[in-house]
């Protein structure tokens, strides 16, 4: 696999709505804040898209849920920091920051890219 795809290039939040990421493969993916808060892949946001499941059975393949479930209309991220090498953590303005959204995952969720043949299944984000 083209590890260019899942390594960032440059990593930017753009205004209080947009966060902006540009790959190594040069593609830009632009994400709303909201649309990345309500695919928190924490364990409790896992839980909650998906209808109070038990947490050990989110390991399993069962996709990231009903993202509806999470409000996070007008949400803002305060903070936003690397972890690693390998991805990011927002501290969001509703105080939740427990969600670590690896680079693999953002490329996986990429707005512009659901469509394409090779995205991985985004069934384990679940933390
Ligand atoms: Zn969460």
């Amino acid at each position: 696999m083209n590890t260019k795809i899942t390594k960032p290039k440059t990593l930017k939040r753009i205004d209080n709505t947009e966060f902006r990421i540009v790959w190594q493969d040069d593609h830009t993916s632009q994400y709303d804040l909201s649309y990345l808060r309500a695919l928190c892949p924490c364990a409790e946001c896992c839980k909650l898209r998906n209808d109070g499941q038990d947490v050990h059975s989110l390991f399993s393949n069962i996709g990231i849920g009903n993202i509806d479930k999470i409000h996070s209309a007008g949400i803002q991220a305060v903070d936003v920091q690397l972890v690693g090498r390998y991805a990011i953590r927002f501290h969001w303005s509703d105080g939740h920051r427990s969600g670590i959204y690896d680079f693999k995952f953002l490329r996986s969720i990429c707005p512009t890219e659901k469509n394409k043949a090779n995205s991985e299944e985004p069934g384990n984000i679940c933390s």
